[in-house]
């Protein structure tokens, strides 16, 4: 597709949140385990695009997917579990090629104009000393931290596997590890799934990446934000949220019920099982994005771009790996 270099708009955006705790461990996101359900849909082809109909799976592309005739009212760009690691590969993960992979999504966002860009958790592997393991999140994210718009972390359990979750804020320049903001008539809401059953944060190795939960207060401070917003809303968080442990929250039914009840919830974009996945539950719409780590070379790279259409209706366009989904 025919794109220019344009500059920027900048998303007129507040944040207002809570400081989160701590973290740490160690997590292998067995994602290869999980069956993932294809959804049986009719497909069609557009602009050269494959499409499903109905909103479930797109086109896996390693071109740009069509952008469609509506402009968006708010565009996203998306990219999670990057696991950046200056480290030899190991199984399908490519440490050192998630700068190259970035660079890749980093130009499409600015080429797209995105109003702000997420990354949804496990930016960094682990190393043998925190203060390398520092080095790698420094690294990458003066990366992300240069794609033009606004920036949002969301916190994964690599994240904050040597680090504290003060630590990783700190270096990411993020005061609180959920939160919520406003962009252009439209209500985002982070969570941070780290937290473990007893209600202590992550934090240095004092957890098992499968006791994944959101704390008490946190529930009660998202009820809250929920009830208070008069917009429709989207939600990110790292770990999944429509299924069971250990893929999943364990706490997610009581969540999915607060997101259910505020009925503003258009859609939930999560990360951590690295192949990807859809569902629907009690009308919300989970989607999972697939890993930027796994597999070597461009043609392996994953990443979207999210658009919130009139009538809030929402595009996924993923590129190279990513599949789109057209609209949910
Ligand atoms: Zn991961
Ligand atoms: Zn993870």
């Amino acid at each position: 597709m025919a794109l220019g270099l344009v500059s920027i708009r900048r998303a007129s955006s507040s944040a207002k949140g809570y400081n989160g705790g701590q973290i740490g461990g160690n997590d292998v996101d067995k994602a290869d385990q999980i069956q993932w359900r294809l959804l049986n849909r009719r497909a069609f082809i557009r602009q050269g695009t494959l499409f499903l109909a109905g909103s479930t799976l797109g086109g896996s592309c390693g071109i740009a997917p069509a952008e469609g005739p509506e402009k968006p009212k708010v565009r996203i760009g998306l990219v999670t579990d990057l696991h950046y690691a200056d480290k030899p590969p190991a199984g399908p993960r490519y440490y050192r090629e998630t700068p190259a992979k970035l660079a890749e999504a980093a130009k499409r966002f600015e080429e797209q104009k995105v109003d702000l860009v997420v990354e949804l958790g496990d930016m960094i592997d682990s190393a043998d000393f925190l203060h390398v393991e520092k080095g790698y999140l420094r690294r990458i994210v003066k990366d992300f931290a240069a794609i033009p718009g606004k920036h949002y972390y969301v916190l994964g359990n690599h994240c904050v596997s040597a680090l504290t979750k003060p630590e990783f804020l700190e270096i990411v320049g993020q005061k609180a590890s959920f939160y919520s903001f406003d962009v252009k008539g439209y209500h985002f809401v982070v969570l941070d799934a780290c937290f473990r059953s007893d209600g202590k944060p992550y934090g240095r190795g004092n957890f098992d990446w499968t006791d994944s939960n959101i704390s008490a207060a946190e529930v009660e401070w998202l009820s809250a934000d929920l009830k208070q917003t008069a917009h429709k809303t989207v939600v990110f968080v790292h770990q999944r949220l429509d299924v069971e442990p250990p893929l999943g929250v364990k706490n997610a039914p009581e969540v999915r019920k607060v997101l259910e009840a505020s009925g503003k919830v258009l859609a939930v974009l999560q990360g951590h099982e690295h192949q990807g996945g859809y569902q629907e539950i009690g009308g919300v719409r989970y989607c999972t994005l697939k890993a930027m780590i796994e597999g070597s070379g461009p043609e392996n790279n994953a990443y979207a771009i999210m658009d919130i259409l009139p009538a809030d209706s929402i595009r996924i366009r993923g590129f190279r790996k990513q599949k789109s989904y057209d609209p949910l």
